[in-house]
């Protein structure tokens, strides 16, 4: 079986909560002396293990270190992206919005500082979700579960929704020993400030959402003086009753039961990623500070691990990380700071946990050197990847063209033969004004010579071309008429092309000419 199913086996077959044995073997063994059906004899009833398992509630402790700083920094930088981004404004012209990130459905617009995209540009929508999951993928194969530990909206607001009920309700120990406690007005106010700080972080996180949907300040106005659409303020309630929900409620239970990505991951993974590892070969047996001195003067072996168990205390999803691989662990960091403190503490060396490998851990129990290898098949394939997507969506987008025009033919009827014996199709074609300005376009055909272009509604022309009026930033339908006075030939369908190029003072510019084929149908 390769490495990454051995990895991905054991996380899947850890329950989050319990510690996982370090490799398949061990499981095996387990397997092996645990009887497949309960009970203990032919007589007694066939017991099967409920499915449903009760909550066990999470109190991480209070922990500093490295790792916590550095999720503290992206806490904050992510958060104040989040909440202040709407209010950020670009100016783009005075036909255009000046909110750098506006998602326009009115208008069907989205606009990214510089960059507007178009409905007709759905293809950058796919790029960017290309690029996303190429992102993550690569983050995978390079350090684990980092967008999990650090970057996901739900580890971001569960992080902090801790830190508030820290700071209300204590650290780890006073937590708990205040909830054995019957309820006094102590535990109520302090139980409600939570709450209500909960609810305000979440009602201002709904909010945030809404004012990427319209003009930021103005919506704040009207939403404060209620006169906001009804669809924004239903939105702020849902999302303010989801992330209450998910982040103060749900939390670890999201990361394990509901997200998909950990198993995604797990069968993503392979033995050269880099994840939060228990050093077992360093760490075992355990034995406290006493007895393992004792131990080392008897000659036995005795490994750094104390046991004292502040990994688990500190672990957001309440995981034994010394057990090996498990789904439920986010990779946070947080048991190496913690565990790093206590090293110190006791005058060992640092990282007992670490970011490293099993094949590591392996390494240096047969005195090899341990082996880093980031640039590997699937680190460079993923790399590729996000490099030619991106580099093939910033040229699109750097030599994209204001004028733009697509052409559909009449289904029925595919053609009229009028009283002159004429042939004549008809087309619907729409033209696209992306730039701030009014501008007027001069239709022209080709593939078919000797024929007429008529635009319904339109009586200007430039010579014989018909014009095409449109305003800033539009886009206009209209119905052409192409008539051929020459003969064409039964079951004829001949390509032709329609062009279009704004006008200036007199004739053509010469600028930029957008096109679109279709067919002139005979009879
Ligand atoms: S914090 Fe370190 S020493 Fe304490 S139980 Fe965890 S791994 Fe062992
Ligand atoms: S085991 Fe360690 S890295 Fe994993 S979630 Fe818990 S604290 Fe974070």
């Amino acid at each position: 079986m390769c490495p990454g199913c051995d990895i991905a086996m054991a996380m899947l077959e850890t329950a989050p909560n319990q510690p996982a044995s370090h490799s398949l073997t061990a499981l095996a063994e387990e397997a092996a002396r645990t009887p497949l059906i309960a009970g203990g004899g032919p007589d007694e009833p066939e017991e099967e293990p409920p499915l449903y398992a009760a909550r066990r509630n999470v109190y991480p402790q209070r922990v500093s270190g490295t790792y916590r700083r550095v999720k503290w920094i992206v806490l904050c930088i992510t958060l104040g992206i989040y909440y202040l981004l709407p209010f950020v404004r670009w100016d783009r012209g005075p036909n255009a919005p000046g909110q750098a990130v506006l998602i326009d459905f009115p208008n069907r617009r989205f606009y990214f500082f510089f960059i507007e995209i178009w409905p007709q540009e759905f293809c950058y929508l796919t790029g960017l979700l290309i690029l996303a999951a190429m992102a993550l993928f690569l983050m995978n194969a390079v350090a684990g579960r980092l967008w999990c530990g650090y970057l996901c909206p739900q580890t971001v607001w569960t992080d902090l929704f801790q830190a508030i009920e820290r700071w209300t309700e204590g650290d780890r120990r006073e937590h708990l020993q205040r909830d054995r406690q019957p309820w006094t007005i102590d535990r109520i106010a302090r139980a409600g400030t939570k709450h209500f700080l909960w609810l305000m972080i979440a009602w201002w996180t709904g909010g945030a959402w809404v004012l990427y949907f319209a003009d930021a300040p103005t919506l704040v106005k009207d939403l404060a003086t209620f006169q906001a659409p009804l669809v924004a303020y239903v939105f702020i309630g849902l999302l303010t009753f989801t992330t209450y929900v998910l982040a103060g409620w749900m939390r670890e239970q999201v990361c394990v039961y509901m997200c998909p990505w950990p198993r995604i991951q797990a069968a993503l993974t392979d033995e050269y990623a880099l994840n939060v590892t228990y050093r077992y070969d360093r760490g075992e047996p355990r034995a406290s500070v006493k007895k393992a001195a004792a131990l080392h003067e008897q000659g036995l072996p005795a490994g750094d691990c104390i046991d004292c168990l502040q990994c688990v205390h500190v672990c957001p999803t309440g995981v034994d990380i010394r057990g090996g691989p498990n789904l439920g662990c986010i990779q946070c960091g947080l048991c190496i700071d913690s565990c790093d403190a206590v090293m110190l503490k006791i005058g060992r060396p640092a990282r007992l946990i670490a970011y490293d490998t099993d094949i590591n851990v392996k390494r240096r129990q047969q005195s090899e050197k341990p082996i880093y290898r980031i640039v590997r098949a699937r680190t460079v394939l993923y790399a590729v990847i996000i490099a030619v997507v991106g580099i093939v969506m910033a040229y699109t987008l750097a030599t994209r063209h204001n004028d733009a025009v697509s052409v559909l033919h009449d289904r029925n009827p595919l053609y009229v033969r009028l009283s002159d014996g004429s042939l004549r199709n008809a087309y619907t074609l729409r033209v696209i004004n992306k730039s701030l300005e009014p501008k007027t376009y001069v239709l022209s055909m080709t593939g078919l010579p000797d024929a007429d272009i008529d635009v319904i509604g339109s009586s200007s022309f430039a010579g014989s071309n018909p014009l095409i009026q449109i305003g800033p930033d539009q886009t206009r339908e209209v119905r052409v008429l192409v008539t051929a006075r020459d003969p064409i030939a039964p079951g004829a369908s001949i390509p032709i092309v329609f062009s279009i190029v704004p006008k200036s003072d007199g004739y053509n510019t010469g600028g930029y000419t957008a096109s679109a084929g279709d067919h002139f149908f005979g009879p």
